[in-house]
C-alpha cells in the first residue's frame, strides 16, 4: 500500500520514492505527497520523474496516477515527486475554511443534510437541504468561522480509523 506521506507533512512539496507498480499509463508508488481526489477535494498537480500526472485517483486505499503513454517508468524505479505548492497550498486553506464553515452550520441548524461539497483552487462549496434560504444567516456563520481563526488554537489532525483510513481534526 501507499505510504501516504501528505498526512505526515502536508508542507512536504518534493519526494523521493521508487514505483511500486505500472499497468500502461497508470503507475503506483511507494510513497507519495500527490493528494488524488477525495472528500469533494481536486487532486493535486505536479510531476513524476518530470512527467505531469494527467490525473490521480484512489484505488481502493492506493493512489493511481495516470502519465503520458510513452513515460517508460519501471517498478522499482526511483524516481521524484513534485507538486503544485501554490495550488495545493490553496486547497489546503479552502479546505479548511469549508470545514470550518461546515461545523458551524451543523451546529446552527442541527439535523442539517449536507448533500456535497468540491473544493477546487479558486473557491470551495458545501452543499446543504434545508427548508429556508440560508443567505440571510451568512454574515453571522462568517462571523463565527472568522473568530474560530482569529483565537488561533492549535488543529489535531489523525486517524479516526486507520484500517479504512478515515481522518478526523479538532480544535478545542
Ligand atoms: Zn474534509
Amino acid at each position: 500500500m501507499t505510504h501516504k506521506v501528505f498526512w505526515d507533512d502536508p508542507y512536504q512539496t518534493r519526494l523521493m520514492t521508487t514505483i511500486a507498480r505500472v499497468e500502461a499509463d497508470r503507475v503506483w508508488l511507494a510513497a507519495t505527497i500527490f493528494y488524488a481526489f477525495s472528500g469533494g477535494q481536486e487532486s493535486d498537480h505536479g510531476t513524476i520523474a518530470g512527467q505531469p500526472v494527467l490525473l490521480a485517483e484512489k484505488t481502493g486505499l492506493d493512489i493511481a496516477y495516470s502519465l503520458p503513454p510513452e513515460h517508460g517508468l519501471q517498478p522499482g524505479e526511483q524516481v521524484e515527486v513534485v507538486i503544485d505548492w501554490p495550488r495545493r497550498y490553496r486547497l489546503m486553506r479552502l479546505h479548511f475554511a469549508a470545514e470550518l464553515t461546515l461545523e458551524t452550520i451543523y451546529r446552527d441548524f442541527p439535523g442539517v443534510e449536507k448533500l456535497g461539497a468540491h473544493i477546487a483552487e479558486d473557491k470551495a462549496r458545501i452543499d446543504f437541504a434545508l427548508a429556508e434560504p440560508i443567505t440571510p444567516h451568512l454574515a453571522a456563520i462568517s462571523q463565527q468561522v472568522q473568530a474560530i481563526i482569529d483565537a488561533d488554537l492549535p488543529i489535531i489532525s489523525a486517524f479516526s480509523d486507520p484500517l479504512q483510513q478515515r481522518r478526523y481534526w479538532e480544535v478545542a
